[in-house]
Formats: C-alpha cells, structure tokens, sequence
C-alpha cells in the first residue's frame, strides 16, 4: 500500500496536561479483522481509506502501530455515577492515542474504546465485545446524521480476541473521533488535587479547544462554564426533540464540547412516555428520559462546583456567580426545546403568522399532544413524522397510532387551523432512527457474521429524513411482541 497522507498524531493533551495522561500502550492483537469503516468520515480527518484498510491502517486502529511521535495516554477523570462520587474512574479500557486535524480547520481526539487494560482498570477486563462496539457505531453515526452533536465512529475492528462476559463473545476495538474527550469528571479530578494550577490549566485548554470566545471575557473561567451550560442546554433539547435516552448520564459522561458521549445502554424513544427507561442497571429511573434536562442541570452544578476557586477569589463571591451563571440553563433549555417543538410541529413562527401562533396558543397545543402521545402509547417517532403527512390533509396515518380518535381528531383539528408546513416538518421529523428492534437485529447478525443488515441499517439511519423505496420496514415502530420489557445494557 501507498504511505498514508497522514498518520501524524499530536500529543497536545498529553503535553499540556500530563497529570491527567498516563502513556500506554494497547494490548497486542494478532488478528485483527475490520467490520466496518467510515470511509467519509476518514477522508474528512486526512486519513487514506484504503491505507486504513490495509494491515498497517487496521494495526493503528486497534493501537498496534503507533505513528511515529504519537504518544497514547489512558486519560484520568473522575465522576459522580449515579449520583455517588468516584474520585479515581479514568480510561479503563480506552485510550487516546492523539489528536488530528480535521478539514473543518478544528482538532479531533483518536480514541480506541476496548483496546486493553490501563491503570484505571480497577477490576475490569480492558475490552469490549463486537456487539456493543457496533452499537455504538450505528447509535453514534445515527445522532451525527441527525445533526445532533456527537462523538464519531471511525471503525469497529473485531481483535479475533475473545471477551468473557455471560458467555465468551467476539472482542472488538472502536475507534472513536471527538472534538476532545474532556469532560465534567476531568474537572472534578483535577479540583480533587487541590492543584489550582492544574485546574487552571485544564480550563485554558478547554477554553482554547471548544469555547475560545470564553478567552477574551472579563471572567474568562465564568465565560468557560456559561459556554458549557449553553452548550448541555442545546444538546439535551436535541435528545428530547428526537427522543433520545442517553441511559447513563454519570459527571464522567458529560462533555465540555457539548458532544454526546458514551453510547452504552442509550436507546430511542420507542412509545411516548416520559418515565421511560431501557437501562437494565437504572433501576431507581435516575436517568429515565423526562429526567434528563434535571440530570444535566444537576452534572452542570458538579461542574461549577470543581471551577469555584477559579471563578473568584473569595468563595462566596464564586459561589454567587456560579449560581446566577447555572441559572441559564433553564431558561435556555426551555427555549431551545420550545423552539424544537414549533419546529417538530410546523409552527415555527414566521413574522406574517405569528400572531395567532403565540406562546399562550401553541404551548397547551404541545402538552395537550404529549398528553394524548403518552395515554395512547404512541410511538415517538412516527409520530412526528405522520403528522407531517397530517399537515397536508393526510390523516390516516398518524390517526392509525391512536386509540382515542375523538381526542386526537380534536387536537389535529386545533393544529391544522393555525397552518402547519408539513414539508418543514419533514426535514425535522426523522423518518429513520435506530430503533432498538432494528439495532438489535443487526448486532445479532453481524454477531454471528452476517454484516448485511448492520450496512442496511446505517445506510437507513444516515439518511434520517428520507423515506426511502425498500426500506419501508426501516420506517416502522417495533412489532407488538417487541419493546415492553426491552433492557440495554452497560459496560459489555
Ligand atoms: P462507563 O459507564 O462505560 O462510561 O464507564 C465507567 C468507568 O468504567 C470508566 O472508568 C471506564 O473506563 C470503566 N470501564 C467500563 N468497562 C470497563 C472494562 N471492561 N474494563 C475496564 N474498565 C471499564
Ligand atoms: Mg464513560
Ligand atoms: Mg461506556
């Protein structure tokens, strides 16, 4: 093969930040096997997809060939999980083996995600098995395509390695792309070692790297944390728009780029419920899908909380500043899930219409069709996307997935009097999402060697807003015997 365009990694975390960079090395793989590559997604970061195919590109993807200068670092970060503090988390089975440039001029992380044990192990085995790999893939590619921001997936390479769980299960290595894998956990870390220069200068990285507006403020680590709580305030109103459960919204899972980060047991919105909850190990329902704009208002003040001594020089001072800064988030989420809302429904407000399409009209209109979503179990989904057909006069369909026609003939009624534009909702209205059936599915088969339905399924959730001839299947909620008793799982 041809020498790769670019195999230069940089090291700049690790330079900067070397007390939160432990060098490491991959375990050794001798048969790794590519399942799956995103091409475009390569070519965007400067790397050849057929180098990557060939075996040097498969050895840096599972961190067996480290280009020249790179240095691999297990990440230190700490966090609270479920609610209880961990001082000492950190990459368990993860590495960052540097950083590239992307053509958008900004850098991105290579992360190996199962590539071995590290120090932070504690008592887990260092890998991942093939199925949670690809999930991640599909889940993670799925929110990019939907505009949501997200971390990337560059390939999932099985390691010919076999990983113990339940049973012995095929092992894998992600390699994941991210504007940085800086979290509310790195913070919490670096407060923990009452080293204020540490701090200091993880907040200057974070600054540089993702808000660098924050630089020039008066109160440039103030500047820092409004940036951060702008940034979860938009993301999670994106989830809930979409129906998105994240599953595990731990401080160590959070970003400060405002990615969504860690698709473990996450799972899409299947019927409208908001005390929904697929994950089997949230049994109290801290994470459940209503609950998610209070878990990232709860991981923001965690935030605030390790920055304190650099928000003011004395400690109520900093207290009261981080408090009025936190208190943004409300409002902003408010306005970015109501803004979502008009948008899902096709009443976004123009300036000849609005003035029957006011708050006071519209935002009962909402709860009302959330309320008939929820008592009918309706499915999130398609929904959304029906009624867009609904908007053109359509409503068979979306009439199809209620049980209660009077109350949902009476909203539509209500709705379609104030002029919805269907064709805008169906370019907010996604017609393909993973849904769990379908992931299920094609982890099962690409399990036992059959790639074909992992390919149609990405083919499917990377074109979110086309319906599609053949992939009409791609478009429906789960079969009846699917869904009630689903359970995701963490840390497979
Ligand atoms: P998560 O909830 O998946 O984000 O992981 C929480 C912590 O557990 C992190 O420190 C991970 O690195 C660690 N961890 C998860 N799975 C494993 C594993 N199989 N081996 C070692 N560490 C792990
Ligand atoms: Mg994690
Ligand atoms: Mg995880």
């Amino acid at each position: 093969t041809a020498p790769p365009p670019t195999t230069t990694l940089g090291n700049d975390f690790a330079r900067a930040l070397p007390e939160l960079a432990l060098p490491w090395r991959a375990d050794e793989f001798p048969a790794p096997d590519l399942l799956v590559l995103n091409e475009p997604l390569a070519a965007e970061l400067g790397l050849d997809p057929a180098w990557l195919r060939g075996p040097e590109g498969v050895r840096l993807l599972v961190g067996n060939h480290v280009p020249e200068g790179a240095t691999p670092v297990a990440q230190a970060y700490a966090g609270h999980q479920f609610g209880h503090y961990s001082p000492r988390l950190g990459d368990g089975r993860a590495l960052l083996l540097g950083e590239l440039t992307h053509t958008d001029g900004h850098p991105r992380d290579l992360h190996l995600k199962g590539s071995g044990r590290t120090p932070f192990s504690r008592g887990g085995d260092g890998l991942a098995a093939v199925g949670p790999m690809l999930r991640e893939y599909v889940i993670s590619e799925a929110m990019h395509a939907l505009g949501i921001p997200t971390t990337r997936s560059l390939a999932v390479v099985a390691t010919g390695r076999p990983v113990r769980r339940e049973t012995a299960l095929p092992g894998a290595v992600l390699a994941r792309v991210a504007r940085s894998h800086l979290r509310v956990g790195s913070f919490q870390y670096a407060r923990a070692t009452d080293d204020v220069d540490l701090l200091r200068r993880l907040a200057d990285h974070a600054i540089a790297r993702h808000h660098p507006g924050a630089a020039g403020a008066d109160n440039p680590y103030l500047a820092l944390f409004e940036a951060v709580v702008a940034a979860q305030a938009s993301l999670v109103a994106r989830w809930m728009l979409v129906g998105f459960i994240h599953g595990v919204m731990n401080t160590d899972n959070m970003t400060i780029s405002g990615e969504t980060i860690d698709y473990g047991p996450c799972a899409f919105l299947e019927a409208y419920d908001p005390a929904t909850v697929y994950s089997s190990i949230d049994e109290g329902g801290r994470y459940a899908y209503g609950n998610q704009p209070l878990v990232a208002e709860w991981n923001l003040a965690r935030l605030a909380e390790a920055l304190l001594p650099l928000l003011a020089d004395d400690q109520e001072r900093a207290v009261a500043v981080a408090v009025e800064a936190l208190g943004a988030f409300r409002p902003r989420y408010d306005a970015a899930w109501s803004a979502g809302m008009r948008a899902k429904l096709g009443l976004s407000a123009t300036p000849a219409d609005t003035a029957d399409r006011t708050d006071a009209v519209v935002a009962p209109l909402v709860d009302d069709l959330l309320t008939l979503m929820r008592d009918n179990h309706v499915d999130h989904t398609s929904c959304h996307r029906r009624l867009g057909a609904a908007a053109r006069g359509d409503t068979g369909p979306a009439r199809e997935l209620f049980l209660d026609l009077a109350g949902i003939d009476a909203w539509i009624a209500r709705w379609r009097a104030l002029g919805p534009d269907g064709d805008a909702m169906d370019r907010v209205n996604p017609v393909h999402i993973p849904r769990n059936h379908l992931v299920e599915e094609a982890l099962t088969a690409a399990t036992g060697g059959d790639r074909a339905p992992l390919e149609r399924l990405l083919d499917a959730v990377t074109s979110p807003y086309d319906e599609r001839p053949g992939f009409e299947r791609y478009a429906e909620p789960a079969p009846a015997d699917f869904g009630a008793d689903y359970r995701t799982f963490c840390g497979t």
